[in-house]
């Protein structure tokens, strides 16, 4: 008998869910419960044995697609030989200087200037430490009045009291008293919602991130974070110019520029890293998802040497964690990245990224469809209650994705404004059809109800 065969019943698993396990942003009312047991390319199967067309990568990470067992067996192997060593003092093992140099070599042979790596176990943990890392790098130039982050609106860092601090979510900040603070958020490009020709945003955003500087004074400033493409908020692109404008200014006032790349690196708008596609040379790089496609949790900063040689002096950089450089992570990681490489994915996320855009657009005829909008394989349809006034659902789009789940087994992702998408990088072309119609079957529905 296997294991599996063991499994209790799904309606048992549920009920012990329910009783146990304390889910992010999951009232303990509800009672359903979609229990995933495997998954292989872009389908996932649930204990019911019902199957799902994953559009959203999990949690926008598994570029290589559910079941590799190439990189089952990398794990297998690496736990079997060395399955857990430390990197702090000078420990430190064969896997995580592998995965280090490969990392620094992918960034330089884009437009990178990466020279050093940082291990965490995933994206929060590495925004914490990339901006701890800015302000101590100011701190021991003896420049200690650089403290403030610039952020934006619309961004998501992640779940720790700074990660969250400089995310526009309030639900990260709302009920747990007093807020770090010194943050100052600045207005994200968002043609859709603002109206305006791209030319017109970034000269208005690059005017208010001056005109911040000058107000709270650049000596008061420690970095600036940003994703390249705003995932949580809608997979929402800046104009061409607007990063690299934003990057001359931060240069000039002495403020580093901290990449948020935890969701747009490794394949995922057809480059290893967004930046490179861009054009901009970050100070400090937070990776993770699709650093190992989610087949362990794991994340990396990429610094410049010039930050680098500051952080890891006297006393090296005075924080670490556990799991940093975990072998079996580190493992993964290139075993991930092996697939990436040898089945050319990078190129796969800009070819099925416009065909994805093609289909979507046939979307933008229906009366709630806003736009529709693709960047690399990172997609969105904007959900409107009526296009003229561009307003979005008060309640956001998260029930319509529950109901495209649930009616056509198509995994998108609801948010406050948009459905968003991210498949595998392997998606087919037929699975991009099949996507589309699921989200086509759904909101034509939704129409006609809301019509009624
Ligand atoms: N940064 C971005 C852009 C993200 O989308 C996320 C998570 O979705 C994070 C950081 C936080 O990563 P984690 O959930 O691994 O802590």
């Amino acid at each position: 008998m296997t294991a599996d065969s063991l499994a209790p019943a799904p309606e048992a698993l549920a009920a012990t869910d329910r009783a146990r396990l304390v889910h992010p942003f999951l009232p303990a009312a509800q009672d359903k419960r979609v229990v995933m047991v495997e998954g292989e390319g872009c389908r996932l199967r649930d204990a019911e044995g019902r199957t799902y067309l994953d559009a959203t990568a999990g949690m926008w990470l598994c570029q290589v697609g559910h079941g590799r067992a190439e990189i089952a067996e990398a794990a297998a192997a690496q736990m079997r030989r060395l399955e857990y060593a430390t990197t702090f003092w000078d420990f430190t093992h064969d896997r995580a200087v592998a995965l280090a140099d490969r990392l620094v070599r992918l960034s330089r042979n884009g437009q990178g200037a990466a020279e050093r790596v940082h291990f965490t176990s995933g994206g929060s943990e590495g925004v914490e430490i990339a901006l701890r890392m800015a302000r101590n790098f100011h701190h021991r130039r003896g420049q200690t009045e650089r403290t403030w982050i610039l952020t934006r609106t619309g961004s998501y860092h992640g779940a720790g009291y700074a990660s969250g601090e400089v995310s526009d979510f309030p639900c990260y900040t709302t009920g747990f008293g007093p807020h770090p603070g010194r943050v100052h958020r600045l207005t994200a490009p968002y043609p859709y919602a603002m109206g305006l020709d791209p030319e017109q945003i970034t000269d208005l955003l690059v005017d208010e991130l001056e005109a911040a500087v000058a107000s709270i004074g650049a000596h008061r400033i420690a970095a600036m974070i940003g994703e390249p493409v705003q995932a949580l908020g809608g997979m929402i692109a800046p104009p061409d110019d607007y990063w690299p404008r934003i990057a001359e200014v931060l240069r000039r006032h002495g403020i580093l520029l901290v990449m948020d790349e935890v969701v747009t690196a490794f394949g995922r708008v057809g480059h290893w890293f967004a930046a490179d596609r861009m054009g901009v040379r970050p100070d400090l790089t937070v990776l993770s998802k699709g650093l190992t496609s989610g087949y362990f949790p794991l994340g990396a900063v990429l610094m410049t040497g010039r930050v680098a040689d500051v952080v890891t002096g006297d006393g090296g950089f005075p924080v670490g964690h556990t799991y940093s450089g975990h072998p079996t992570g580190c493992a993964v990681a290139m075993a991930n990245l092996d697939i990436i490489e040898r089945e050319d994915l990078l190129a796969a996320a800009d070819r099925t990224g416009a065909r994805l855009a093609a289909e979507l657009a046939t979307l933008r005829g229906l009366p709630s469809v806003g736009e529709t909008r693709q960047y690399g394989l990172m997609a969105a349809v904007e959900i409107v209650r009526d296009s003229p006034t561009r307003d979005p659902l008060p309640e956001g789009t998260y029930a319509l994705a529950d109901e495209i789940r649930d009616r056509t087994g198509v995994l998108v992702r609801g948010g406050p404004r948009a459905l968003t998408l991210a498949p595998p990088l392997v998606m087919s072309d037929a699975e991009v059809t099949e996507a589309v119609a699921g989200i086509a079957e759904v909101l034509s529905g939704f129409h006609r109800r809301a019509a009624a």
